[in-house]
């Protein structure tokens, strides 16, 4: 005989012998609710379990993007991040807390995910911007390149990466209320560089609140999830989405018949 006590009321209870095994039930099942979806089936639920991402920046559009990634299932999550946490970026940087301010953005981030993800989830965080040799050698794994970072240079190194290794692409940034997202083919139509031939400069503090850069974010990792799971997805079309002004367009991308990345087209295995 033992003694609970419920709601600060003691109560006895007889100790019965169990009448059924406790592992004869099914594991539960986290994503049974998300493989409703007609697209998401149970084979597809598999593929994204195993599959492999390498994404450019976790803040405050690739921090939501890779969040839901890994509470979506996605097996393995390889990101590149640099610099330490400002108490400036707490207001979008949903990865990160106040407890982290000065210290590096990277290791907070891996624990966030790793937190958010399957206890078999994988997540490989480096404290640098990656480079093209870099995201050369990650896309001979990965089976989605992602750009979530601010700065072109990043962004085009992941595109241009991905092209070549025959994976698809798929590129999301803000500024200020307006929001771009583009999902490239691994070998058809145009690419991102097809658009931006070299890196423009761009402005370290632009405008962003966080309800915008999840907004895109999450509209990415809609799309990655799509792509990783074989349903079909926009390729080529360029989405612009005006928060105020709540206009959505979607642009076929002319492919550039100059782009050196569509000319070099996939490196032949
Ligand atoms: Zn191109």
């Amino acid at each position: 005989m033992t003694t609970n006590t419920v709601h600060g009321r003691s109560q006895n209870r007889v100790l019965e012998p169990a009448t059924e095994h406790p592992f004869d039930h099914e594991p539960p099942d986290r994503h049974r609710r998300q493989k409703l979806l007609p697209w998401l089936d149970d084979a597809a639920q598999e593929r994204i379990y195993g599959s492999t991402v390498l994404i450019a920046r976790v803040g405050g559009l690739g921090g939501p993007l890779t969040q839901s990634l890994a509470m979506a299932g996605v097996g393995r999550i390889i990101f590149y991040h640099d610099g330490n946490l400002l108490d400036e970026d707490l207001h979008r940087m949903v990865l990160m807390s106040p407890d982290g301010v000065g210290r590096p953005r990277a290791p907070q981030a891996i624990e966030s995910l790793q937190r958010r993800g399957r206890p078999e989830t994988r997540v490989e965080g480096f404290d640098a911007r990656i480079r093209p040799q870099d995201a050369a050698r990650w896309m001979e794994v990965a089976d989605l390149a992602i750009g979530a970072a601010p700065t072109y240079e990043e962004r085009l190194t992941l595109g241009d990466a991905a092209r070549r290794a025959g994976k698809p692409f798929v590129d999301a940034a803000m500024y200020d209320d307006e929001t771009h997202l583009l999902c490239v083919h691994p070998s058809e139509g145009a690419c991102l560089r097809c658009l931006i031939p070299e890196s423009p400069k761009w402005r370290d503090d632009f405008p962003v609140v966080a309800a915008v850069s999840a907004t895109v974010g999450n509209m990415a990792a809609y799309q990655c999830l799509r792509i990783l799971a074989g349903a079909p997805v926009p390729w080529g079309r360029l989405i612009h989405f005006d928060l105020e002004s709540m206009d959505f367009r979607k642009t076929k991308l002319p492919q550039n018949r100059e782009c050196p990345t569509c000319i070099a087209g996939t490196e032949p295995i």
